[in-house]
């Protein structure tokens, strides 16, 4: 049977290289530039609290939202953990930005034929048999690749090894319905600009009971009808993040 990729990343042994960075850039072509927020051409970067260093990026969600909201099926959450996106379907709704509860996806606002983009886990090194890029680079092993369920057993013998030096949470092991991208850390959460009170039910599935229980409402148009509701809701979440991460959104002055 197929065993589900993940990568452990640890906070406390993150030194903040960018070499993640630099061998993802190197791997999808992109412009070499150090970034310090996720962008088009930036499918991680690294956020820092006090010294801490935190590593953004896709968290391949096992139930993910963007695929469930996208109207025409652009993304796939592949059987091995990546959840990839297919240009060629995508007609530039960007309600997967919206709906993204990690508010990942980024948009090529200045390109002529723009394309949502966001990290793809290294699905082609993967069905090669090797580590996503980014792991292979780290040379502190604070990026870790391997199969998710050994990942979690590792996780929880560091965490509950050194009460005093970790938190005891692995995020990302529950978080809606689980990710591909799990961490480890001596700081709370919280004080890390991690989202922590994400329910622990997939977001689609959510939806889809809640709208399950009023009478009547039930159909593909209710469904409809409720996802609009949610991702406009959410449009304002995701200009306000984009305009605090300086990101690539154009009321924030950049192309
Ligand atoms: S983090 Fe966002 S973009 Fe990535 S798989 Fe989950 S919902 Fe999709
Ligand atoms: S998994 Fe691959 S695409 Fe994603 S951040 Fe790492 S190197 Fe980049
Ligand atoms: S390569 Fe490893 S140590 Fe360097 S910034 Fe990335 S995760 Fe941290």
């Amino acid at each position: 049977m197929l065993k589900k990729k993940a990568m452990l990343i640890d906070l406390t042994l993150c030194v903040g290289c960018n070499a993640c960075q630099v061998a993802c850039k190197e791997t999808n072509h992109m412009p070499e530039k150090e970034e310090k927020a996720l962008s088009p051409t930036t499918y991680t970067a690294l956020d820092e609290y006090d010294g801490v260093f935190v590593r953004r990026m896709c968290q391949h969600c096992d139930d993910p939202t963007c695929a469930s909201v996208c109207p025409v099926g652009a993304f796939t959450k592949m059987p091995e953990g990546p959840v990839v996106y297919d240009v060629e379907k995508c007609i530039g709704c960007r309600y997967c930005m919206q709906a993204c509860p990690f508010q990942v996806p980024r948009y090529e606002w200045s390109s002529t034929y723009p394309r949502i983009q966001k990290c793809i886990m290294c699905h082609e090194r993967l069905s090669k048999g090797l580590p996503t890029a980014c792991s292979e680079a780290c040379p502190t092993g604070a990026t870790k690749f391997g199969d998710r369920d050994e990942l979690l057993t590792e996780a929880y013998a560091r965490i509950t090894g050194e009460p005093g030096k970790y938190v005891q949470k692995i995020y990302g092991e529950k978080e809606v319905g689980g990710t591909s991208i799990l961490y480890i850390s001596s700081v709370p959460f919280e004080n890390l600009g991690f989202r922590t009170t994400l329910q622990t039910t997939p977001l689609p599935q959510l939806t889809w009971n809640a709208l399950s229980k009023i009478p009547g409402v039930v159909s593909v148009g209710g469904a409809m009808l409720f996802g609009i509701w949610w991702i406009t809701n959410r449009r304002e979440d995701v200009k306000e993040y984009e305009q605090k991460h300086n990101t690539n959104h154009p009321t924030n002055g950049k192309s």
